[in-house]
């Protein structure tokens, strides 16, 4: 500021010394000082955007829709415990044609690509809304449909609403499987019905979720699974520019003897090659081996596929963000700016919308629908919390509760509220250990009631910015 008005430093020191602001020659001031000491010297201070460098980066410019082709669809398969998420992902590999070719040797990089009539699916290979939550808190968002197996003798279960919840936060098209249709104790029927009453209407119903009966054990009805999943692949028009450089998400990293750091990139737009520079979080590199699921050494991976990639100076986390820039050196400056900038990125890591505060997010517009979670000891008190609490909503906030079930505040019901901006509501229940120090971590705002007339009064108030805080 000094150069630019040409007048010596110490002067500007000594006047913001006298407002009270204690500085160094070169220390920053904010704005609005420098624009108080510019006038005292009757300039006129205009403000300018400067974007970092590393957010420039970050922000992907949007593609030509003519450069524009389709991509592969990348799925992730949920459902409960024992409903055979494992056995058909493994019925799905297996019915890859050139797997069996290579003598179906599954290289576990993380993710699986299929083919069927020439096209491609690519499947995530760790299954459960867990996993998709946790990504999607991460600001890593995948998946593009979910398939979820239910399993046609044991029925809708609550980790299957779970999941149903998990997918519909996230706003992800879903298939149905019904699996274990070769069991005699099979009823699709009663699975149909029990959807049905979850708002999940069958196609055949005359609703429009997609439910396809298989057998992963004897493998019934894969092929139409898959081609459903094209199906609706195409209704969302999915598609990517595979001619610039590429963007990704690490879906998995570890360190491999003899390799060094190995991290499975997911490409999500552009196509990467062997001798990119590489960014992700704050590890840098350099392209030097690429390997595809089948274990093939490839020189190029479009948009939607997965990809081992060897080259990174340390390993890099999942979830992480991978952009391609000019050369090594670059990256190396971006990956250490960005190691001085975590720190203070951690201080200032935002609180999700708490009651507290959620007057004044609503009085700013940041809030126009406020999402809860309820979790209670019984069911009857799931059901009267979510009913009196989205008829809260007026015409500035939208209350909806996004998941209601019986049970203790779990790592997963934090992981949903850090993903999807929620505040979770305890009734005559507590967070899990586990839960709670994650709640610290992900700012997540936890309210633990005994009397549901108090819940909706603290709501309430809330909602006029009257909720006094407690400590
Ligand atoms: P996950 O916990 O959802 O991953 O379920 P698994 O894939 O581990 O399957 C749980 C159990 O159900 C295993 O014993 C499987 O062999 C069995 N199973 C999975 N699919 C089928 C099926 O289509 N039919 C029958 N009869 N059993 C199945």
């Amino acid at each position: 500021l000094a150069e630019k008005m040409k007048v010596n430093p110490t002067e500007i020191i000594k006047k913001l010394i006298a407002k009270g602001i204690m500085v160094t020659v070169n220390q920053q001031i904010d704005f609005e000082n420098a624009a108080k000491i510019a006038e005292e010297y009757g300039f006129l201070v205009d403000k300018e955007e400067v974007k970092d460098e590393l957010e420039m980066l970050l922000e992907e410019t949007p593609d030509d829709e003519k450069d524009l082709q389709p991509r592969p669809p990348i799925v992730t398969v949920m459902g409960h415990v024992d409903h055979g998420k494992t056995s058909l992902l493994d019925a799905i590999r297996n019915t890859n044609v050139t797997m069996k070719e290579m003598g179906g040797i599954t290289q576990h990089i993380g993710a699986s690509v299929v083919e069927i009539n020439d096209k491609k699916i690519v499947f995530l290979d760790t299954p459960g809304h867990e996993a998709f939550t946790a990504m999607r808190a991460r600001g890593a968002s995948i998946t593009d449909i979910v398939v979820l197996v239910v399993a046609a003798d044991d029925g809708v279960m609550p980790q299957t609403v779970e999941a149903i919840n998990h997918v519909k936060a996230a706003n992800v098209p879903m298939i149905v499987a019904i699996n274990k249709i070769d069991l005699p104790t099979a009823n699709p029927d009663r699975v149909k019905t029990e959807l049905s009453e979850l708002g999940l209407v069958p196609e055949e119903w005359g609703g429009n979720t997609i439910c396809v009966p298989v057998s992963a054990k004897k493998n019934i009805g894969i092929d139409n699974l898959l081609e459903m999943i094209l199906l609706v692949a195409e209704m969302e028009d999915l598609k990517a520019n595979p001619n610039k450089p590429a963007r990704g998400t690490i879906i998995e990293a570890k360190l491999e003897k003899g390799k060094g750091p190995v991290a499975t990139v997911i490409v999500q737009n552009g196509t990467l090659q062997i001798g990119d520079a590489i960014l992700a979080g704050t590890v840098y590199g350099k392209v030097r081996a690429m390997f595809d699921d089948k274990g093939r050494r490839i020189k190029k991976a479009g948009p939607s596929m997965p990809v081992e990639v060897l080259g990174f100076s340390e390993v890099p986390e999942a979830g992480d963000k991978l952009i391609v820039v000019e050369d090594e050196k670059k990256a190396r400056e971006l990956a250490e700016r960005r190691k001085e900038l975590q720190k203070e990125m951690e201080l200032k890591r935002k609180q999700k919308v708490s009651l507290e505060d959620l007057f004044s997010q609503i009085q700013e517009g940041s809030v126009k629908e406020l999402n809860i979670i309820i979790k209670a000891d019984v069911q009857g008190s799931v059901e009267a919390l979510k009913k009196s609490i989205e008829d809260l909503s007026n015409e500035e906030v939208r209350i909806k509760v996004i998941h209601g079930a019986v049970g203790a505040i779990t790592e997963t019901d934090v992981m949903l509220a850090s993903a999807s901006n929620a505040i979770i509501i305890g009734f005559n229940v507590r967070p899990e250990t586990n839960a709670k120090n994650l709640a610290e971590k992900e700012k997540v705002d936890i309210k633990l009631y005994r009397i549901i007339y108090e819940a909706i009064e603290d709501i309430k108030a809330a909602m006029k910015g009257l909720l006094e805080p407690k400590y």
